[in-house]
This record gives C-alpha cells, sequence and structure tokens, in this order.
C-alpha cells in the first residue's frame, strides 16, 4: 500500500535525495524529454493552435466564473439520464460516499480506472480498511500498486520505473517470467487484471472532462482498461473534481485537441469514452451509474479571485515535462498526489497552505510552464501569488536561509538600481572581483559562502567582459 498523507514539507531532503539517484535521474531524462518533444512535433501540425489553447482558456474560464450554475445543471442533467448524484465536500465524505456505493453493491473487489481524484482521497486506503479489495487497471498504476508508490507523473504515473524494474517487481509479486520485452510484460499484467475484471462487481474511474449541457462523463485513454472498467462490473462510480466541467458538448472537441497533443503528442488517444447514465434496455454496460462530485478544496481556491485560475488545468502534464525542476527532482519529491508546477499550485490550494508552504518556492519562475500549458495559466505569476501569501502567513515572514543577508542584499540592490552611478560602479567592482574566478564566461567555484553553495550544484555565470550599456554607446556611434 502506498504512503499517506501530505509530506511538502520534506521537498529539500527528498530532492536531495532524487539528485543523487542516477538511475532516477536517467528514467526522468528520457521520458519527460520524449514528452516534450512528441508534444512539440504534434503542435506544430496544427495550424491555429494558439487559437485553440486561447478558446479552451476562454471556456474554462466561463466554467469556474460560473461554477455554480454549470454544477446545477450537471446534477439536473446526470439524474435526468437515471444516474445517481453524490456531493461530497472533502476526501472523508468521497470515500464514505464510494464505499456506501460499494456496500449496497455487495461488492468486495473493485476494479479501478486511472483517477487522480481517488489518489487524492487515498481511497485505496479505505477500501483496505473495510476489507475490499481494489485493483488498479492502468498499466502504470498497476505497477505502482504493487510497489507501494504513489503516482510520479500525472499523466504517466510510473515514469520513474525503467523497464528492468518493472520485469523485476512482476517477477517479485505476480511470479513471472523475467522478461524486458514490453510486450510480454504487458501481457503478464493483462493476465492479472483480466480476472479481477471478470469478478469485479464495481468499477471506479476519475472523469476527464464532465459535460454540464449533458451530465455526460468523457474519459480518454489508451489502453481499453477503462472502457473496461466502467462498463463490465454492474455498478459505475465516477469520482469528478468540480473544475472538471465543460459546458457544452459542442466544447469537447477543444479539449480533445488540446489535451491528447498536449499529454502525449497523439492526434487523439486510442479510445475516448463518453457515458451518459447507466445501460438502457437493450444496451451493454453497468446497471447503476454513480457520480461523485469532489470539492476537497476546489471551492478554497475558488474563492481567491487570483488563484481560481488554477482551475483551468486538464491535467495534461505537460507543465511537469516542461519543468526543469521537475525534470531533475521527479514527481515524488513534492511529497503529495499532484506535481509539478501544476502540484505547486494546488497542492497549497487543496491541502491548505500551511502543509505544502515549500512548494511555491520549488520553481525557478523560468516561465516554460506557462509556455506550453494548453490553457495558458500564468503559473510562475500564481507561485508568486502564493509565495507572497505564504510570507505573510509565516509568524516571521522571512526567506528560508540566511533572511537578514539575503534581505540587506535585496535592499542594496534596490537602492543601487535606482542610482546609474552606484549601480555601474557595483557592476564595475564585481566583473573586476570575477575576473579572478572565471574561465570562459563561468564560474567552477566560490570560495567563500554564500556563493560556495552555488558552485557546490553548478557553475555561475561570469559578468560579460563588457557592460552593455558601454556596447549600446558604440552601437549609436
Ligand atoms: S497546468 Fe496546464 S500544462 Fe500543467 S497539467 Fe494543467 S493544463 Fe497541463
Amino acid at each position: 500500500m502506498s504512503e499517506t498523507g501530505v509530506q511538502s514539507g520534506e521537498i529539500h531532503e527528498r530532492s536531495r535525495k532524487a539528485l543523487g539517484d542516477a538511475h532516477l535521474q536517467e528514467a526522468l531524462r528520457s521520458s519527460t524529454l520524449r514528452l516534450y518533444e512528441h508534444r512539440l512535433n504534434a503542435i506544430r501540425e496544427v495550424p491555429g493552435f494558439e487559437r485553440l489553447r486561447e478558446r479552451g482558456r476562454e471556456l474554462k474560464r466561463e466554467v469556474i466564473e460560473n461554477l455554480d450554475g454549470y454544477l446545477a445543471q450537471f446534477a439536473d442533467q446526470v439524474e435526468r439520464h437515471g444516474g445517481r448524484l453524490h456531493w461530497a465536500t472533502d476526501a472523508k465524505e468521497a470515500c464514505a460516499a464510494v464505499l456506501e456505493i460499494a456496500r449496497q453493491a455487495g461488492a468486495r473487489e473493485i476494479v479501478k480506472a486511472k483517477t487522480m481524484v481517488s489518489e487524492e482521497i487515498e481511497l485505496n486506503h479505505a477500501f483496505e480498511a473495510a476489507g475490499i479489495r481494489a485493483v488498479e487497471s492502468d498499466l502504470g498504476e498497476f505497477i505502482l500498486q504493487l510497489a507501494g508508490e504513489r503516482p510520479g507523473h500525472i499523466v504517466a504515473p510510473a515514469i520513474h520505473k525503467t523497464r528492468q524494474d518493472v520485469a523485476n517487481l512482476f517477477q517479485a509479486k505476480l511470479h513471472s517470467e523475467l522478461t524486458l520485452e514490453p510486450e510480454r510484460l504487458t501481457l503478464i499484467a493483462r493476465k492479472a487484471l483480466r480476472e479481477v475484471f471478470e469478478r469485479a462487481m464495481m468499477g471506479v474511474s476519475g472523469a476527464n472532462f464532465a459535460v454540464a449541457e449533458t451530465g455526460s462523463i468523457v474519459v480518454i485513454e489508451n489502453e481499453g482498461n477503462i472502457r473496461l472498467s466502467t462498463t463490465a462490473p454492474r455498478v459505475h462510480v465516477a469520482l469528478v473534481g468540480i473544475e472538471k466541467l465543460i459546458p457544452r458538448f459542442a466544447d469537447l472537441g477543444v479539449f480533445l485537441r488540446l489535451l491528447a497533443r498536449s499529454a502525449t503528442g497523439q492526434k487523439l488517444t486510442s479510445y475516448t469514452s463518453i457515458l451518459t447514465g447507466p445501460c438502457r434496455p437493450g444496451e451493454d454496460g453497468p446497471e447503476e451509474m454513480h457520480v461523485v462530485l469532489v470539492d476537497n478544496g476546489r471551492v478554497r481556491a475558488l474563492a481567491d479571485p487570483k488563484m481560481r485560475e488554477a482551475l483551468y488545468c486538464i491535467r495534461c502534464g505537460a507543465c511537469l515535462n516542461a519543468c526543469p525542476v521537475y525534470r531533475k527532482i521527479g514527481g515524488h519529491s513534492y511529497g503529495w498526489v499532484y506535481s509539478g508546477p501544476i502540484g505547486a499550485l494546488v497542492t497549497p490550494e487543496f491541502v491548505g497552505l500551511d502543509q505544502a508552504r515549500e512548494l511555491p518556492f520549488a520553481s525557478s519562475l523560468c516561465g516554460a510552464c506557462r509556455e506550453v500549458c494548453p490553457v495558458k495559466i500564468n503559473i510562475p505569476d500564481l507561485l508568486l501569488h502564493l509565495r507572497s501569501q505564504a510570507q505573510e502567513k509565516a509568524e516571521t515572514p522571512q526567506p528560508p536561509d540566511s533572511p537578514v543577508r539575503e534581505r540587506t542584499a535585496m535592499r542594496l540592490w534596490a537602492w543601487a538600481m535606482k542610482r546609474p552611478w552606484a549601480y555601474s560602479l557595483g557592476a564595475w567592482v564585481t566583473r573586476w572581483a570575477m575576473s579572478f574566478y572565471a574561465r570562459q564566461g563561468w564560474i567552477a567555484r566560490f570560495p567563500k559562502f554564500p556563493l560556495s553553495r552555488w558552485t557546490a550544484g553548478r557553475d555561475f555565470p561570469a559578468l560579460a567582459p563588457k557592460p552593455f550599456r558601454a556596447r549600446w554607446k558604440k552601437m549609436r556611434r
């Protein structure tokens, strides 16, 4: 069983450990770069991709600004089509609702499709405590369930595992042959899962989108396991974060095009299922369909007009693949379910800033996440907003390291920036001092603290030999 609770406060120790793990570094580097490049190639082929992003953003804004109305419309439509709707304000209520459905259905074994909300509410632990066996059917999630780990990525949960890791795990836990062939590994998982699909009385899924106009749940995937989990068992439960709504069925095309390309670089994922109510006479499918609408901190984000934008997220994972910090420290360092730039935004909102105050600081603010986000969330801006909230809330509002030194340096910097002569003089002295250490424009080692801490991990760029103002003057002449 995977670890529980929020451990975002341990981000520094976890990151250090991750940086020293060569195996993890290689797995992260190759997987994130591959996804990043796939996305680039995919969007190049779409004329007007920028317009599509604008449209996606506009639609999400429309929903989030009018969420109460759209939620009511969605709830009406779910019930009109024979589904049952449940509201959950927090993780406890959401788990209780699912357990009650399972109890009424007499389900002792449950098959689960990939759902980040279920990770968020720790549904597997609730099932375990109630004596119910829940089996993950997404290949990545299945691997993690065997390993007792949390997802390391929103879209590719087992991104940190190599083929060899998976082969060893299957051999140890499923007593299968040791093979490195992806096809054989998939067959081993498939065999274990088929038996569960046949027996399970209840299937649990998430939702990529929930259409207010029709009460439909939309799930996309490449493996076919979601289709089986939502249709083979007698009862289907969909866990849906309240921000997953989109206004109209016609809007779905915008999001399907944005999501697949941004997440995996595909034009469309292999399977797109649109589920509207339980099966009707003469149809195959579940006899009961339940939708659990989960708040769990989302309303808190909604209450802050600035942070509302974080709820536009369609969980494509593109910002993780682009983020230089995520690429090095991986998902587990963030200490909760959501990782990377979007994790640093939504975790403090969902679990409270007190529990995750380090996360907004775990960013270089380079803006790579904003560049790739399909709905153009201004992630760096929101991170800065959270940083200032964290500072305001802190008992002694100070940066974590060398507060006096850092604040003095900042004051000095602000003072010099307002006086050109002081700025020029400071730059001249710094350039002169750096010339003793610089080699080909880089400084490999500063002997003294605090700059020695910087060069312990990476080189420091030396100031250019000629200041910009001197070059500018020359150019103008
Ligand atoms: S913030 Fe944007 S890029 Fe990151 S997961 Fe969400 S939609 Fe994708």
